[in-house]
């Protein structure tokens, strides 16, 4: 919501209501859900929509990326050259251009990288495994700080050096959902492939959960009870917070929550 963007996403978004629970080949619940999907396409363009048309839009594929503290130079693969005072490095997963900023990959578990350091945002200050759903909430609350808080306040002075940048990595907020992300992540890796006795025991603890919650949800609906064993994680990031996933779900599209 804080984005401005939520309107024209969740026009586009299909609120799922449901989420069903699957595991050795039965349905175990239809757990209500407050998940909104989306294409990944009719994410982007709903979020491009929102851009005003006063603003500059230039088409291209950056190549090279040059950045000191006052000016910040990129190289399009046409040869245009762009100059700015500010440089938000937002290219996903591509680990060309932060290389060339000197941004190295960190990797905090084989499978699931965690790159990070300064001068990027969204997968490309930090990413974790898709499971975890958290990548929308992370990139959102990236922006939402970058846009009402960080440049307004970075552009009202001169200069863009790395103690101004720096206050955008410390806030708390982002913080907050970057820790919140990774716990989740590892959370899930545990529960799923964890082979300690606490682990095997926690997945049959849920498969007994998720079993005796299928059972009764059709009687608590009688009573308008909704049986929740094993509870919703939410995010501890203030742009949204999303509701809990089962592992074994799968999808192409984003799973958004409502910030209801
Ligand atoms: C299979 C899968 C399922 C997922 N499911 C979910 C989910 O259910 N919920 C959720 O919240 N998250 C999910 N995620 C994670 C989510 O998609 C990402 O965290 C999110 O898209 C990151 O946004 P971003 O803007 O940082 O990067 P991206 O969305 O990757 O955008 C980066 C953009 O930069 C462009 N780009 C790259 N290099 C250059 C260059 N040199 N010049 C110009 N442009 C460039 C790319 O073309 C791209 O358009 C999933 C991810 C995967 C892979």
């Amino acid at each position: 919501m804080r984005t401005g963007i939520a309107e024209s996403v969740l026009r586009r978004a299909t609120f799922a209501g449901e989420n069903w629970i699957a595991r050795f080949g039965h349905l175990l619940d239809k757990a209500p859900s407050r998940q909104f999907n989306i294409l990944y396409d009719s994410l982007v363009n709903a979020v491009r929509d929102e851009i005003p048309v006063a603003v500059e839009r230039i088409c291209g594929k950056a190549v090279s990326v040059e950045t000191c503290p006052e000016r910040q130079k990129v190289v399009l693969s046409n040869g245009e050259t762009i100059s700015a005072r500010l440089l938000v490095v937002a290219n996903g997963l591509n680990v060309g251009l932060r290389h060339q900023v000197g941004i190295a990959r960190i990797v905090v578990s084989a499978c699931r990288p965690w790159p990070a350091r300064r001068r990027a945002v969204g997968d490309a200050f930090s990413t974790s495994c898709p499971v975890a759903g958290t990548g929308c909430d992370k990139v959102f609350t990236d922006v939402e700080r970058l846009c009402n808080v960080y440049i307004p306040q970075w552009l009202a002075s001169d200069g863009t050096g790395a103690a101004k940048i720096a206050a955008f990595y410390a806030d708390p907020v982002k913080r907050a959902c970057d820790r919140w992300s990774a716990a989740k992540a590892f959370d899930f890796r545990s529960v799923s492939f964890g082979t300690s006795p606490y682990r095997t025991a926690q997945r049959w603890a849920r498969f007994i959960a998720w079993s005796v919650q299928g059972m009764l949800r059709p009687a608590g609906r009688a009573f308008h009870l909704e049986p929740n064993f094993l509870g919703h994680s939410s995010s501890s990031s203030s742009s949204s917070s999303s509701s809990s996933r089962s592992s074994s779900s799968s999808s192409s599209a984003s799973s958004l929550s409502s910030s209801e």
